[in-house]
């Protein structure tokens, strides 16, 4: 199995992140469109946490958040780890704003969560707040330039 480290990526013509192996010193182009995709600030993922980020990403589009709600949700997220926040808890209070991700809701559901589901969901959060500030700072971009 690859243990190639994939980065968190933005492209700015698909406004989507996506997970793609990045060699060092390069720039990973989009798979969709093509055009070279800026690394996002967040973990490094495997490969196999690829499904997971695009299921994540998908949820997220399926519900344009507002401004105030994308920074609440940010808050949320933020140092999950750092803070020792149980991650399922927090998902929980994400679900409010972002019904998309109640596929996580069977791991959230685990009492008590074995730790492989505790890592997971950490990674979720981590997924998806990489998303929701990218996605964010792409609506500011956007109605800057809008006026
Ligand atoms: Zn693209």
């Amino acid at each position: 199995m690859s243990t190639a480290q994939y980065l968190p990526v933005w492209c700015a013509a698909c406004a989507r992140a996506t997970l793609q192996q990045v060699p060092p010193g390069n720039v990973s182009n989009c798979r969709s469109c093509g055009i070279p995709t800026s690394v996002l600030p967040g973990q490094t993922y495997l490969e196999s946490d690829s499904a997971l980020f695009e299921r994540i990403q998908v949820a997220v589009l399926a519900t344009p958040l507002g401004r105030r709600t994308a920074e609440q949700v940010e808050k949320q997220l933020r140092d999950v780890a750092i803070r020792g926040d149980a991650p399922e808890l927090v998902l929980l209070h994400v679900l409010d704003h972002l019904p998309g991700l109640h596929f996580l809701l069977p791991a959230l559901q685990l009492q008590p969560s074995p730790a492989l589901e505790r890592a997971l969901l950490l990674r979720a959060t981590g997924m998806l707040l990489t998303i929701v500030v990218a996605g964010a700072k792409h609506a500011q971009t956007c109605s800057a330039r809008a006026g």
